[in-house]
């Protein structure tokens, strides 16, 4: 096995407590398919205890954590910020040998995942409802409230990332708490789990249960104990855990993924926007829910575009995590097949390598690696348009019209994020308007993470909204309340 900094429980956090599973996981490393850590398998029974125990949480059994002041709440948050600060360079390192991205990003994610803590704390004690003009002798009002105990899914690509994003809102709006992350990448998420345990944090308010999707992940969803799910993952798991949460009427945010666009315009500011284009690809491997797999770009530019792009794909270097190069590997095997296999495809229809990157010298063979990609002469509607690649490749399109790069724009079932590069303002203004997508960003893509900006889809990208103050919003419901006063 490989070294790491600190080996994570194998086992669940529940109610306050590391407890042994029954059976246990071997997780590995990416970039070398080696053995690097045991985690625990949880299943039905301890599902039910986590849920059972997040419940007494909620309920004031053990603390009723939506008893707290919103203030202290926002404390706790604001000190666990703090906490996860402290510890960065072990989670980052946790978090960079488990999913395999380079260092750097990892260090960014542990971040930005302190940064949601920060951010929901200032929240906490902001989350007011409104009073209501009404008849002369009523006084209303609505309240907003927790919803009791929220069940989390959250997936393999951004663990550290996306326990900040769904733990904070869910804890600062006075909700408890059962995460399943994935079987693939959650030591970051246990060493999370870990520091929250130690502090004031009342037992059973975070409860988390590592173990595979088809039984830890399906109890979850089907629990009659949970109040809210929400669930980051593939269109496919998704529908099948919005089925199982409707038998009780459970509401859901489906974050799903896309297959999200670039555009790009003959007027754009060209330095500007084809580092972004890059990097909106390359991050992590391209395994990014909002990455910008799809290049739509001007047909008087399209030459000098492919161009530049190619000397960036060339020059791009694929290695381990530690050594911090452009790319790390794909998650696993299964993953890096089904992209070859696509690829395959794609080539065998008469699509183009324009350019590709390479492993670095000394890259583990063994690794999971896909080297990046810039696909050309891709007709339009194929496969690659459509689908979810989930891996470093950039396919790259032309249109000679606004109107066509709408319609290209707006050719996917998915919907969560679009870029346009263009200085004409009233361009920017009525695409912003007509892409299908939760997100367009204008000469920029990312908004660097954006803590602060709601985020989630339309059709196949899911529905819902996490991030920012609207994401707080998602975890609370309304109440309203009138009162005749005569
Ligand atoms: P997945 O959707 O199966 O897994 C996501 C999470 O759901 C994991 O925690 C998993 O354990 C859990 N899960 C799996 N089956 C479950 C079930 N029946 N009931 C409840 N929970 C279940 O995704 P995957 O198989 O790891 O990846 C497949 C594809 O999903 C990828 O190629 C990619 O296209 C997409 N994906 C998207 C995102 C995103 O951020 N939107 C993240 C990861 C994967």
């Amino acid at each position: 096995m490989r070294e790491l900094p600190i080996m994570p429980p194998a086992g669940a956090l529940i109610d306050g407590r590391w407890v042994d599973t029954a059976e246990t996981l071997m997780v590995e490393a990416p970039a070398s398919a080696e053995p690097l850590a045991r985690i625990g398998r949880g299943g039905e029974a301890e599902i039910d205890a986590a849920v059972a125990a997040a419940r007494r949480a909620f309920d004031g059994e053990t603390g009723s954590w939506p008893a707290w002041p919103a203030r202290r709440r926002g404390e706790w948050l604001s000190a666990f910020a703090d906490a996860i600060e402290a510890d960065a360079e072990t989670l980052a390192a946790l978090e960079c040998a488990d999913t395999g991205k380079p260092i750097s990003q990892a260090r960014a994610d542990i971040a930005a995942c302190a940064r949601y803590f920060r951010f929901y704390a200032g929240g906490a004690d902001k989350l007011h409802g409104e009073t209501i003009p009404f008849e002369t002798d009523y006084a209303v009002m609505t309240l907003r409230e927790p919803f009791g105990v929220c069940a989390q899914i959250i997936p393999w690509n951004y663990p550290s990332q996306i326990f900040g994003r769904c733990v904070a809102a869910a804890l600062a709006a006075g909700n408890t708490v059962v995460l399943k992350p994935a079987e693939d990448a959650c030591l970051s998420v246990l060493h999370l789990a870990t520091l929250a345990s130690r502090t004031e944090l009342p037992p059973g308010v975070l409860n988390v249960v590592p173990g595979l999707g088809r039984e830890a992940g399906a109890a979850l969803a089907a629990h009659p104990g949970i109040d809210h799910l929400s669930f980051t993952g593939s269109p496919e798991t998704g529908t099948r855990v919005n089925q199982a949460a409707a038998e009780h009427h459970v509401p859901v945010t489906l974050e799903l993924g896309g297959k999200s666009p670039q555009l790009v315009f003959a007027d754009a500011d060209l330095d500007a926007a084809l580092p972004a284009v890059l990097r909106g690809i390359i991050q992590n491997a391209g395994q990014t829910c909002s990455a910008g797999s799809r290049l739509l770009v001007e047909a008087a530019c399209f030459d000098e575009v492919v161009a530049r792009l190619s000397d960036q794909f060339s020059a791009l270097r694929c290695d381990e995590g530690e050594r911090d190069a452009d790319c790390g590997p794909l998650i696993n095997g299964r993953q890096r097949e089904l992209l070859e296999t696509r690829l395959a495809a794609a080539k065998a229809d008469g699509i183009r390598v324009a350019a590709a990157g390479q492993l670095a010298p000394g890259a583990p063979e063994s690794g999971y690696f896909v080297v990046p990609q810039l696909l050309v002469d891709v007709p339009d509607g194929h496969a690659v348009t459509r689908e979810e690649l989930f891996g470093p490749v950039l396919v790259v399109q032309s249109f000679d019209s606004e109107a066509d790069a709408l319609r290209l724009a707006n050719a996917t079932d998915f919907g969560l994020c679009a870029g346009v590069w263009t200085r004409d303002g009233g361009r920017q203004l009525r695409l912003a308007k007509g892409i299908r997508s939760g997100q367009v960003f204008v000469n920029n893509y990312g908004a660097a993470g954006g803590v602060e900006l709601p985020f989630g889809g339309v059709g196949r990208s899911g529905h819902g909204r996490e991030k920012g103050f609207e994401g707080l919003k998602s975890y609370t419901r309304l109440k309203t309340v009138a009162i005749r006063h005569g």
